[in-house]
């Protein structure tokens, strides 16, 4: 059997098994000792495998990536295309979250008296949260984008100060005489290679792994939760399978000119982890391993692509950012003119490309945009019960837009050096 299919399983077992648990023995202490003591420890081990490669697979994919890219001026050239295609896809993503969410109003008819009562128990703490700091972005958050010590930056797991390090190094191995370089690559190489056989294995435990972490979800929340916002998660999956169908199918015919048919055959991989992981940063040696194998991208491209992808292009997460917001807006009975929602918009794109690729990596950065608009950050609270459900989904559009990031860059790439064009092993060539 496929090790997907066995991840699958796992999956849809986990869920049952949890589901079942929680309809039939609410609140029972032993279901809750299997979950903690169990479920728990396998899911976390599973994931701690994962993010354990996440540093050295970002550094030397990412040095790998530059260095193999070669010149500073196609380095420029491509970068400059992954940039834009990242920002167009989460602009793509926002606004269809945006439009379905003012359509549907899926936070809409509560009584005015409810909303005032909800409005008066929310808005009460705005201080204690600036005072967390979690709504500290500025100008700052670009200065320490730039990191002071490059090793602190990673036993941190800054992201974004590591990636701007590891572009800087992979930039720098260009402009040093080859010889030099060369020794410094070969090393790296042998690193990487070493992590992807480590991620191999550690695939290995996914099916049990999956298996727990799911369980621990269902275990506790069960399905009823999903009842009373029901309407609200239905506009957030009903968006991202709209993005999936309309935006990423389609910017994957036009900018990638591969047959979407074929692209959503060959990523099943990355969708089954980023589900089952809700992380863009755990999912990224699959979606590595997958772009390589059975898209046919080339590794430097994927390499260089995907762990930017990974931190900044999150299309999932800013389609989610704007209905949310959008939904609480409804719910306190706060109304947001059309300046106000185009404020959403860019805030959702570029909170979405500062949020982290860990579960529940933008919650954050979207309290700082309910902030801004005047929507109590508190209220985030109305919608945590139900998040894990929609970071799974979430997570799984932002690794596919990575991917199809990948794609487009990797087309452009070869008809930049004048190479056939990929073969798209998955779907039969
Ligand atoms: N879990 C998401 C990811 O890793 C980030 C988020 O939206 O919370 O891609």
């Amino acid at each position: 059997m496929k090790l997907h299919t066995k991840i699958a399983i796992g999956l849809v077992a986990g869920a049952l098994a949890g589901g079942l648990a929680n309809a039939l023995f609410p609140d029972a202490a032993w279901v809750a000792w299997i979950a903690d003591n169990i479920a728990y420890p396998v899911g976390q081990v599973f994931l701690r495998l994962l993010f354990m490669t996440v540093v050295p697979i970002v550094f030397t994919s990412i040095v790998l990536g530059v260095a193999g890219i070669g010149d500073m001026k196609t380095l420029g050239r491509l970068g400059g295309r992954t940039m834009i295609y990242f920002g167009l896809s989460t602009l793509i993503a926002a606004t269809i979250g945006l439009t379905l969410v003012n359509t549907i109003r899926p936070g809409g008819g509560l009584p005015p008296d409810v909303r005032d009562d909800l409005m008066a128990q929310f808005s009460g703490g705005a201080s204690d949260l600036a005072a967390s700091g979690a709504t500290d972005f500025g100008i700052g958050t670009f200065v320490n984008i730039v990191p002071r010590n490059p090793v602190a930056a990673a036993a941190d797991m800054d992201m974004l100060a590591l990636i701007f390090f590891s572009l800087i190094f992979g930039a720098a191995l260009t402009l040093i005489p080859r010889a030099k370089a060369q020794p410094v690559i070969d090393v790296l190489d042998g690193i990487g290679e070493a992590i992807i056989r480590i991620i191999d294995m550690a695939m290995h435990l996914a099916p049990y792994g999956v298996f727990g972490l799911i369980f621990v979800i269902t275990s506790q929340f069960g399905w009823g939760i999903l009842a009373q916002l029901s309407m609200y998660v239905i506009v957030v999956l009903l968006g991202l399978l709209l993005h999936a169908a309309i935006g990423i199918s389609g910017l994957v015919r036009i900018f990638g000119r591969m047959s979407p048919v074929r692209f959503w055959k060959a990523v099943t991989a990355p969708i089954v982890t980023a589900f089952s992981t809700s992380s863009s940063m755990a999912t990224l040696p699959t979606s590595i391993k997958t772009a390589e194998d059975e898209l046919d991208v080339q590794p430097k491209v994927a390499g260089f692509v995907l762990p930017l992808g990974a931190t900044m292009n999150m299309n999932g997460t800013s389609l989610f950012e704007g209905v949310t917001v959008l939904f609480l807006a409804q719910v306190f009975g706060v109304e947001l003119g059309v300046s106000e929602q185009i404020v959403v918009v860019i805030l959702a794109v570029l909170t979405a490309i500062g949020a982290a690729g860990v579960p529940g990596g933008s919650l954050p950065l979207m309290m700082l945009v309910m902030a801004t608009v005047g929507v109590p950050p508190e209220g985030i609270a109305i919608i945590l019960g139900v998040d894990r459900i929609l970071d799974m989904a979430r997570t799984t559009l932002n690794v596919c837009g990575d991917i199809s990031a990948a794609v487009y860059v990797d087309r452009i790439d070869r008809e930049m050096e004048g190479l056939a064009p990929a073969q798209h092993t998955a779907a039969g060539g």
